[in-house]
């Protein structure tokens, strides 16, 4: 009967996991990332998915790829902040 409780208690740890997971995913955020989080510890999981602020497509186009290290880099940066070689910004090609 323990067994079995304690069975439920782990399928329902797990089931809110996924739903916070979820959660921040509907906000833009890693799946993965907060279900590591959450699996870790529930509540702060729980919490930094209520109050991380939702990615907007405008976050999404401002990014670029390093093209040294090809990690997602803001366009408008002159320093690639992974690799910390100097990228040209999109704004300067422009003008
Ligand atoms: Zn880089």
């Amino acid at each position: 009967m323990d067994l079995l409780i304690s069975l439920g208690f782990v399928v329902a740890y797990f089931f809110l996991t996924h739903l916070i997971a979820k959660y921040a995913e509907n906000k833009g955020r890693s799946y993965w990332g907060f279900w590591i989080l959450s699996a870790l510890f529930l509540p702060f999981g729980l919490v930094a998915a209520l109050l991380v602020t939702p990615l907007t497509q405008e976050d999404v186009s401002e990014m670029k790829c390093c093209p040294f290290c090809a990690e997602k880099i803001k366009s408008k940066a002159i320093v690639c902040r992974y690799c910390g070689r100097e990228v040209q910004s999109i704004a300067d090609g422009l003008m």
